[in-house]
């Protein structure tokens, strides 16, 4: 019998000069960047708590706790790698991942497609089924003035 789940995941990073952004596996020209104990990147830990969620595999601080060395400055293309390896484990594979990027600047259109070849092949789906969406905040609260940036995922898994 066949097993569908559904999964939703969303991470906050505070913003900062002088550090590199990095958003969907890619590092994203930018003044600012984000920051965080891993590469803080919003979307893929977005998309490893949607998995994780499907899952009912807790969340991305259990699995990765933000004190352990381990985990300092880690690509968090491994993490999601590591969140497949869980998700298969128990049977899984993913059917698509729908996802934001709530963020001023800069644009990310133009590296949306890029991010979503990183992501197909970690996640081991077609290009098809990684949809990610960009938005402004229009200027208003933490997101709109440029201070934080935030990412939501939704995500179906079957098996
Ligand atoms: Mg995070």
């Amino acid at each position: 019998m066949t097993s569908i789940r559904i999964g939703y995941g969303v991470d906050v990073h505070r913003l900062d000069s002088g550090i590199p952004l990095f958003i969907g596996g890619l590092e994203i020209p930018s003044e600012i960047g984000a920051v965080g104990h891993s590469d803080a990147d919003v979307l893929l830990h977005a998309i490893c708590d949607a998995l994780f969620g499907a899952a009912n595999r807790r969340d991305i601080g259990y699995h990765f706790s933000d004190t352990d060395p381990k985990f300092k400055g880690i690509d968090s293309k491994i993490l999601l790698e590591e969140v497949m390896v869980l998700i298969e484990a128990k049977g899984y594979s993913v059917v698509n991942i729908d996802t934001t990027v709530i963020l001023e600047r800069p644009k990310l259109n133009p590296h949306i497609p890029e991010m979503q070849e990183v992501i197909s092949k970690i996640l081991k789906v077609e290009l098809d089924a990684v949809s990610i969406k960009a938005t402004t905040h229009e200027k208003v609260d933490s997101f709109g003035e440029g201070n934080a940036i935030k990412a939501y995922a939704a995500c179906l898994i079957e098996k």
